[in-house]
């Protein structure tokens, strides 16, 4: 039996859509009760400035 794990140690960095590991996410931050992992402090304080923008799954970047 192959294990398929590898796959749930990355994340995804919602400010820049890099996958990150868990293991080597640099930051970290708890929004309502989850945690979100980010490649470098930059963009943890992008999402901690407005986590909403980009939680919403289908960012908009300004009107067309
Ligand atoms: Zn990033």
């Amino acid at each position: 039996m192959k294990k398929h794990a590898d796959k749930q140690l990355t994340v995804t960095d919602p400010v820049c859509g890099m996958e990150v590991s868990y293991k080597t996410a640099i930051e970290e931050f708890k929004y309502k009760g989850r945690t979100y992992y980010f490649c470098a402090g930059i963009c943890r304080e992008k999402f901690e400035a407005d986590p909403e923008q980009y939680l919403r799954p289908h960012r908009q970047h300004g009107l067309r």
